[in-house]
């Protein structure tokens, strides 16, 4: 043995054999990156269900005990659309609930319920019903306010038992939102609220019995929302007047305020898409690329931007979905001219699935999955398919390009161009390419053109889930900070994405350089990850069978003085749900995880259908 170590240490051509060993290690390692060798698709972290366990968001909340009691008046301007966002709500809380509309019914007997919801401005359809009401209140029902009231004789039964002490005639401009650090996760500051107007009430609460949970501008601002102890119950008001999409969050937070204990389902994800990624490199120069770093796109794509979005991805444990477009030509008539750039496509493709990623489709090129009945209005400079056989001939060669780049790798994920795809696009997807089982639109409606896929988080019994991408971009403005934060309350979710050309292109933020875009993208994800460090990092795949799980999931719980059971209704294999412990302190958990979020707000795993937390 001695013998053995003398002759290794006199070899004397040790370092030649270290340094071969080096180049073969390296060698190896780029013969991986660029010929793919078996990705991620066997170590997935969560699968689709399989089809017979798919319920849709319908059949879930059928089996839900209603014990929410909803009043509102369709004869109230804007009625219609804030009944909307809260069915949304509702729904995807998994609140059972009956709804009256005081404009045709009469308010019916409500002793039985555990909540009301008054979702009306002007109490007078409730008429004197409003005093039984807070009776029923305090003697420990409770009762939610979301919508700004109308100051009128109905308001001003409810106002001191809310702990109003003084309300102004005028409404207070409702330009940003404080939201305390113990109330919502990723609160602790205050967010812009673009178009922001005269909304609140301009009011003063009492001391007593009264916690503010959020505030315009800072914690002594205008109350937005916040809550009241009346005898044995609890009134919750919110008071922003602003009930638009981006906003659902800050209701479903307040309704979580109520009861004892709340309990609803979550999707747990976030995903971020690199839209036209892998794609062709645009050739030549960019003026911004140019005055930065004064290189081409190229160069800039290779070795700056992509660098810089893997640190990224390293830095939070994000897994990026490529959406794979083959050429950028405008042919429409099946014609099939692409001349892609493979060693690129292989190199990025590679890389990307490397990291845990996922790659989706995007298009054989760039134009949408319409046809001449859709019009682009001059907005977009968009052809149409000619005929069904060309759209079916170019998705081919894309389908044909892809298998033969990344052999191994299932395609799941579909990202329509410029987010507009036609009901017959949609048909056609899934027919002819069962594979796909996401469809990514944007969650926020576009306006000017009807057939931008704009989606609600949803799963379909063929399989097929709606998984709408809520923000863009690097340079996070106020808007889409409003909405982070409200899809993290609503449904624990980020779902983002961003293009290579964002760096490009003036509108997307590229005046202000590729450097302070990665700042402040960093920022925002530092704020995305520091709040909610429990927030899984997901492919766009996973994230789908997530929001099966999510939708298909309906809890009902039974709160004892000691303990509280959680029965999950359509569970497979795992749920998410937040839980806002109010009255009680959690103490041992059986049959799932629970992980704390801020102040009383947690987040349950469950692992069994049945799952029992005790309390202090
Ligand atoms: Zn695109």
């Amino acid at each position: 043995m001695e013998k053995m170590k003398l002759a290794i240490r006199n070899f004397r051509y040790k370092g030649v054999i270290v340094i071969v060993l080096v180049f073969m290690l390296i060698s190896l390692i780029l013969l991986v990156e660029l010929y793919g060798i078996q990705f991620n698709y066997t170590t997935k972290k969560l699968d689709f269900l399989p089809e017979e366990r798919i319920v849709t968001k319908s059949e879930a909340c059928s089996s839900l005990k209603k014990d929410t009691l909803v009043l509102w008046n369709s004869d109230e301007p804007g009625a219609g659309d804030i009944f909307s966002q809260f069915t949304v709500i509702f729904d995807d809380m998994k609140v059972g609930r009956d709804c009256v509309d005081l404009a045709t019914e009469k308010l019916p007997d409500f002793e039985d319920y555990t909540v009301i919801v008054l979702l009306l401005s002007d109490l007078t359809p409730v008429g004197e019903g409003i005093i039984s009401i807070c009776d029923w209140v305090y003697g420990g029902g409770n009762l939610y306010l979301p919508l700004t009231l109308e100051t009128n004789p109905y308001s001003s039964v409810v106002d001191a038992k809310l702990g109003i002490v003084d309300c102004g005639e005028s409404y207070y401009p409702v330009d940003n939102i404080y939201v305390f650090p113990d109330f919502m996760v990723g609160g602790g500051e205050s967010f812009g609220i673009p178009d922001g107007f005269d909304s609140a009430r301009t009011l003063q609460l009492s001391q007593d019995g009264v916690t503010v949970y959020a505030a315009t501008s800072e914690v002594d601002g205008v109350p937005l929302i916040w809550k009241k102890v009346y005898g044995d119950g609890v009134f919750v008001a919110a008071n922003i007047g602003v009930y638009d999409k981006a906003f659902r969050g800050f209701y479903a937070a307040s309704y979580s305020l109520l009861t004892d204990v709340c309990v609803y389902p979550v999707i747990n994800g976030s995903a971020f898409y690199l839209d036209d990624f892998p794609s062709q490199i645009p050739d030549g120069n960019s003026e911004y690329i140019e005055r930065d770093y004064s290189t081409t796109i190229r160069d800039f794509y290779i070795n700056i931007w992509w660098p810089d979005m893997m640190n990224l991805a390293d830095k939070y444990g994000m897994k990026y979905t490529g959406l794979a477009i083959e050429c950028y030509d405008n042919a429409v008539d099946g014609t099939i001219n692409a001349t892609p750039d493979t060693g690129t496509f292989l190199n990025f493709g590679n890389m990307l699935l490397r990291k845990g990623g996922e790659i989706g489709y995007h298009g054989y090129n760039h134009q949408p999955l319409c046809f001449d009945n859709c019009d682009y209005k001059g907005i977009y400079e968009y052809k149409t398919w000619e005929s069904y056989a060309a759209m079916k001939t170019a998705f081919d060669e894309l389908e044909s390009f892809c298998d033969e780049l990344f052999p191994d790798v299932e395609m799941a994920v579909y990202v329509p161009p410029s987010n507009l795809l036609s009901k017959e696009g949609r048909e056609f997807l899934i027919k002819e390419y069962p594979q796909i089982k996401t469809l990514s639109g944007i969650y926020f409606p576009d306006a000017q053109l009807d057939f931008a896929l704009v989606q609600e988080f949803d799963a379909a019994k063929n399989g097929v889930v709606d998984q709408p991408r809520i923000i863009s971009g690097c340079d996070i403005n106020d808007f889409m900070k409003i909405a982070a934060i409200s899809e993290l309350n609503l449904h624990f979710v980020n779902d983002h994405f961003t293009h290579p050309d964002d760096a490009l292109d003036p509108e997307r933020g590229a005046e202000l350089g590729w450097e302070t875009m990665k700042a402040k993208f960093n920022e925002f994800l530092s704020w995305l990850y520091g709040s909610a460090p429990s927030l899984r990092n997901l492919t766009g795949s996973e994230l789908s069978a997530a929001v099966q799980r999510f939708v298909a999931v309906a809890p009902e719980c039974e709160t004892y003085d000691d303990k509280m059971i959680i029965t999950l209704d359509n569970f497979y294999d795992e749920a998410q749900l937040f839980v806002r412990f109010n009255t009680k302190i959690p103490d041992t958990v059986s049959g799932g995880t629970l992980t704390h979020l801020t102040g009383d707000l947690y987040l349950l795993v469950a692992d069994k259908q049945t799952v029992t937390v005790s309390f202090k």
